[in-house]
């Protein structure tokens, strides 16, 4: 028997014709209806050539639904619509603004229990430990940049009796996004939330793999009060959808969370028309652990920064540079925590700490990336168990500890994405500084000492978006959150994610000066 099942097999196709949703009943108990098309001017359409991209449950294997693929032609109609909305969209000001935000935000919070469930579903995320919290991180997100809203003010800057000039940060006006599945909710939230707060209109094309948890919401922007063509939201494949938005030329900037080699193109296409842009890419985060750290916490922080949402996490700490004095104790320990807090299975049972990987893709990369950890000769110290019948049907893999690894190893280099970690000895903390910035990354990194003046000394040389002194992966939607190097280009979140979806006019007055 599946997780999911159509209300009555006749009734879910006849649905999906007529209204582009689907009835879908939840392991919850929750029953609701999911949208299954593309969301333009706040209605509802198939794609134009009618491809469907299907969705799937990552704990069974089992087939969910199939939702529209864009086609080019669906991303320029978006653009259009989301053009003409930006005429008028452009003067309506900040508090109204942050007052359809903030009906959003109520509409979501009302309907939080089957956004989570949702968000479960699709991504395999364990329901209670983090897809709730997902949906109530994003939902933060929202309300900090609905308070925003009012406050995009420009500087006065020359206010003498000759001359006034002031600065205006006006909107880009129509903005791409492209976000991926390891953070559904999330990512769009970083995105939406602060291009409509600066005034701008969105098209957003959501990852192929995870495209419900969005899907349902439109609805909710409509009944928010957001006029049609202010946010447009659908799923299609990257190289045809996604490039198209990404090279438009009528998209004033595009905003891209994913992978660095799609980064690099996605900075090709928007080269077309200069576009704005931003990127947050891919991450092999490193923690310098000192020798006179404390082991039990640094253990549990190194564990939770890598293996939480199944070790999907863009800064995860998948590097450990551990100082040679308590060397074998970290290791040991860090066996220890992983064996207390790694119960794999399905995301919807009780007390499960690691769901399933997205997708069948990503648990074959990540499996591969184990077997050729071993093949390096890397010392595989844990590999968490899993029924033999989950790892064939759904997408699971065993919570994997690597240590005496080495710096050339692919399993020290690659971003893996998954719960596996590569714990490897240093004698010379300068030593292991040169090792954790020997990256072609710079998403985040990790200083454990009780030292504190060493650990800021160490933070000023990490090259890294973010620094994380005593903890890991633990980010604030108030900060910056970016890369250095090949981790990304700007930064997302707090004032500095509000700055990257305006841009500022200088404007000049002549009070008297004569020529
Ligand atoms: P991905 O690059 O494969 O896909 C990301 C998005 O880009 C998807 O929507 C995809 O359809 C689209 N895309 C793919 N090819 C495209 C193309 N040619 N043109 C336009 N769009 C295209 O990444 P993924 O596998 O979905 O996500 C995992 C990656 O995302 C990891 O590298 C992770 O580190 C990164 N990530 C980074 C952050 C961050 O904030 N820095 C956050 C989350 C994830």
């Amino acid at each position: 028997m599946p997780y999911i099942r159509c209300l009555g097999d006749c009734i879910g196709p006849i649905n999906q014709l007529l209204n582009m949703s689907i009835s879908i009943s939840l392991p919850n108990g929750n029953k609701y209806e999911q949208p299954t098309g593309i969301f333009i001017n706040n209605e509802w359409s198939e794609a134009s050539d009618k491809g469907t991209i299907p969705v799937y449950n990552p704990s069974t294997g089992d087939e969910v639904v199939q939702v529209a693929a864009a086609t080019a032609e669906d991303v320029d109609r978006a653009v259009v619509a989301a053009r003409k909305a930006f005429q008028s969209w452009r003067d309506v000001p900040g508090e109204e603004r942050a007052k359809l935000l903030d009906n959003f935000i109520n509409l979501v919070s009302k309907n939080l229990d089957t956004v989570a469930a949702i968000e479960a579903l699709d991504s395999g995320k364990p329901l209670q430990l983090n897809a709730r919290g997902d949906i109530a991180g994003g939902l933060a997100v929202y309300k900090y940049y609905a308070g925003w809203a009012d406050k995009v003010f420009g500087k006065t800057i020359v206010n003498t009796t000759k001359k006034l000039a002031y600065t205006l940060h006006e909107p880009h006006g129509v903005c791409g996004q492209i976000i991926p599945w390891n953070y559904p909710f999330l990512m769009a939230a970083w995105k939406i939330a602060p291009a409509i707060a600066a005034g701008n209109v969105v098209v957003m094309k959501l990852a192929e793999n995870t495209p419900l948890s969005m899907l349902y919401l439109c609805n909710l922007f409509k009944e928010a009060g957001f006029p049609p063509g202010v946010i447009n939201i659908f799923t299609g494949h990257g190289a045809k959808a996604g490039s198209r938005l990404a090279e438009h030329p009528d998209v004033d900037k595009i905003a891209f969370t994913g992978s660095t080699a799609t980064g690099r193109i996605i900075m090709k296409l928007a080269a077309t028309n200069l576009k704005a842009i931003t990127l947050e890419c891919g991450g092999k985060s490193p923690m310098i652990v000192l020798g006179d750290a404390d082991l039990d916490q640094a253990t549990k922080w190194a564990h939770a920064g890598i293996m939480t949402n199944q070790g999907q996490i863009c800064c995860g700490v998948s590097r450990v540079l551990v100082h040679e004095s308590i060397y074998d104790q970290f290791v040991d320990k860090y066996v220890e925590v992983v064996k207390q807090r790694s119960r794999v299975g399905d995301m919807f049972q009780d007390k499960i700490l690691q769901g399933p990987q997205v997708s069948k893709v990503q648990q074959e990369k990540v499996l591969g990336y184990i077997e050729k950890g071993k093949e390096e000769g890397a010392k595989l110290v844990y590999s968490g168990a899993v029924a033999a019948e989950a790892l064939e049907k759904g997408y699971f893999v065993p919570p994997t500890v690597f240590a005496d690894v080495r710096d050339d190893m692919v399993i020290s280099r690659e971003e893996i994405f998954g719960p596996v970690v590569a714990i490897a000895k240093f004698s010379d903390v300068e030593d292991a500084i040169n090792r954790a910035n020997d990256s072609e990354y710079g998403l985040a990194a990790s200083v454990y000492t009780k030292d504190l003046t060493e650990a800021h000394r160490i933070s000023r040389r990490l090259e890294s978006g973010q620094v994380f002194i005593n903890m890991a992966h633990m980010g604030d939607y108030r900060m910056p959150f970016g890369g250095y190097k090949q981790s990304g280009i700007g930064r997302e979140l707090g004032e500095y994610g509000l700055d990257t979806y305006t841009q500022c006019k200088a404007v000049h007055i002549n009070m008297g000066m004569k020529l």
